[in-house]
């Protein structure tokens, strides 16, 4: 038997704004920074911040607490719109220069990224 990796499909892309929908952080807004490989899970930046304790180990190294973004599942995630301005579903289909391309459900205009 061959194990296969499920790659999950994903919404959202780097540098997109996304909008929390559920969770600690509803409501919230950030900018993707990171996606995880095949785990279906990004880091926001501002958003799903854990504290992390640092303890000094060797010397120079300092030690206090943390505040790092943790990942956070996409599945939880919603793309703003930069048009419109709103939490949206993505559509997805060809532009006329045969790209696929991502399209927000709510003001039809294709989402490029940058
Ligand atoms: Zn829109």
């Amino acid at each position: 038997m061959v194990k296969v990796k499920s790659v999950k499909k994903r919404h959202v892309k780097v540098g997109d704004m996304v909008v929390v929908i559920s969770g600690r952080d509803r409501s919230k807004r950030g900018r993707v920074i990171a996606l995880g490989v095949n785990e279906g899970k990004a880091i926001v930046s501002g958003l799903n911040k854990v504290r992390k304790h640092l303890k000094a180990r060797k010397a120079g190294d300092e030690s206090g607490v943390l505040e790092v973004e943790a990942p956070i599942c996409t599945d939880k995630l919603q793309l703003i719109c930069p048009h419109c301005d709103s939490a949206t579903r993505v559509g997805h289909r060809m532009n006329d220069k045969n790209l696929k391309v991502r399209f927000c459900k709510k003001c039809k205009k294709d989402i490029t990224s940058k």
